[in-house]
């Protein structure tokens, strides 16, 4: 039986603030809850919508030469026998004989002898590290306890037919990508892009990971976020450092991340999947060390060509100017929503003391991604200023989610929009009434300023939107 997770206690902070303020929340939590699944609150799915917005933004509509698709989650098997999904995607596991934890061999290998310690090994090689090791199990103590390792693939099984005599069994995609390879002809066919281009989606994918934890960053569902960028062979290599610079670029000028925070890391020969040609992960330094955020993997002409070989389609792209047939190269950046939003909160996330000696917990959103982007309060629940603060959230609504909250002293309503994130809020009082001017107040520097009410959407459009 699977171990309930424990989490990790450097995301501590992180868990509670999410929780308390509505952004995650433990899955099925009235039934007991089901381990690491997880739902997200208003604000969590706020952030959420903003970050794909954002995605979708920068790698379709500003780019010329990418468009975009939704393929189901439920494909024909034999696309998953194609890729080599089938075959391939399993990861090492490891049983305590004792306490009948489950185990990934290769991350235990490293959490034992450091980072990279497992690179390479083949299951034998493996076993004799783990053996030789004497290694505790992390769960119950006992060392020298350990079944052999064994592939374990990830995929999820189900069944696809309403009798037992039609139905067939499929998978839940492990990875959006290969929707994006089955529909290359398609697009090609039905669209008027030419090679260089790319595919874009956005989409759950599912893993039946043998140790789900960390949180959100390494869950059994999860959405991501995916772009295949078809290329004539031999340029895979500029479109390659092209994309891992403009993602780069995305996290620290569209996002906000801080660059401390981000490295790049490039696969050793002997750590690159069976497809890839170069990869180079973009790191996150989360609470509990530095974690791939971002997967930028060089993939030959491999998915397409075994899709030709595996559909009896051709997958071929005719250039009709070069008067060339060719099967693309393709270059992937695929990025995992979830520990983007992981990243972004602990980016985000402050702890200040004030003058008055007390302390303010403070999630320092980039106003872009900001779940609420302005707090709207009416100093007093009477003499007509809620009524002016209601016209005003009105006629900002267009900006974004906003946040009408007219309850409690004032102080508190500010910290409450600072835990949850909102740049900017404002406060109506019985000034506004005589002199048709509002406070604005800034989330990080505290700082407060008169505003007309009139000049209000002009103010915030420029730092906003
Ligand atoms: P890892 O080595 O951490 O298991 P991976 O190399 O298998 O990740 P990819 O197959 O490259 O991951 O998937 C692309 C992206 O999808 C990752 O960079 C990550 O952001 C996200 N991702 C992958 N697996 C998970 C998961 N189990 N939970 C959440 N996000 C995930």
């Amino acid at each position: 039986m699977e171990k309930k997770e424990t989490l990790d206690s450097s995301l501590k902070d992180i868990v509670s603030v999410c929780k308390r303020r509505g952004f995650v929340y433990p899955g099925s939590e009235i039934y007991g809850g089901l381990s690491n699944t997880f739902d997200y609150g208003p604000y969590g799915a706020e952030l959420l919508h903003n970050l794909k917005r954002l995605w979708w933004k920068h790698f379709v509509h500003l780019r010329e030469d990418v468009v975009g698709l939704d393929s189901s989650i439920l494909l024909n098997p034999k696309v998953w026998e194609a890729s080599g999904h089938v075959s391939n995607f399993n990861d090492p596991l490891i049983d305590c004989k004792n306490c009948k934890t489950r185990i990934r061999a290769d991350k235990f290998l490293e959490d034992q002898k450091g980072e990279g310690a497992a690179t390479g090994l083949t299951l034998e090689k493996m076993n004799e590290v783990i053996k030789a090791g004497n290694f505790a199990c992390p769960n119950c103590g006992n060392r020298g306890t350990f079944t052999e390792a064994r592939d374990f693939n990830l995929m999820f099984k189900t069944s696809h037919g309403a009798s037992a005599e039609d139905s067939q069994d499929i998978y839940l995609r492990p990875e959006t990508a290969q929707g994006i390879f089955i529909n290359f002809k398609n697009v090609i066919s039905t669209t008027r892009n030419k090679i260089p281009f790319g595919i874009a989606q956005i989409g759950k994918s599912f893993r039946n990971e043998i140790m789900a934890r960390q949180f959100v960053f390494r869950t059994r569902e999860f959405e991501q976020m995916e772009m295949e960028f078809f290329c004539e062979p031999g340029t895979q290599k500029e479109w390659f450092t092209h994309w891992v610079n403009y993602c780069l670029t995305f996290l620290t000028d569209h996002v906000g991340l801080k660059k401390e925070n981000l490295k790049i890391r490039e696969h050793e020969k002997e750590e690159l999947s069976f497809y890839s040609e170069a990869t180079s992960d973009i790191e996150y330094k989360y609470g509990f060390g530095w974690g791939e955020l971002w997967g930028i993997a060089s993939r030959t002409d491999y998915d397409l060509s075994q899709h030709e070989k595996f559909s009896g389609e051709d997958l071929k792209y005719q250039d009709q100017a070069a008067n060339k047939k060719y099967v693309p190269y393709v270059v992937e950046p695929a990025l995992g929503l979830n520990r983007l939003f992981l990243a972004v909160v602990s980016d985000a996330y402050a702890e200040e003391k004030l003058p008055d000696g007390e302390t303010r917990t403070v999630l320092r959103f980039a106003p872009q991604v900001a779940p609420v982007k302005i707090g709207i309060f009416p100093l007093m629940k009477k003499d007509g200023l809620p009524e002016l603060a209601k016209s005003i959230y009105t006629n900002l609504s267009s900006l974004g989610n906003l946040e009408y909250d007219e309850g409690g002293a004032i102080g508190k309503r500010y910290r409450r929009q600072d835990e949850i994130g909102t740049p900017y809020c404002i406060t109506v009082d019985y000034d506004s009434l005589k002199d048709n001017s509002v406070t604005v107040r800034e989330r990080d520097s505290m700082s407060q300023e008169r505003i007309s009410i009139d000049s209000l959407k002009s103010y915030f459009a420029d730092k906003i939107l």
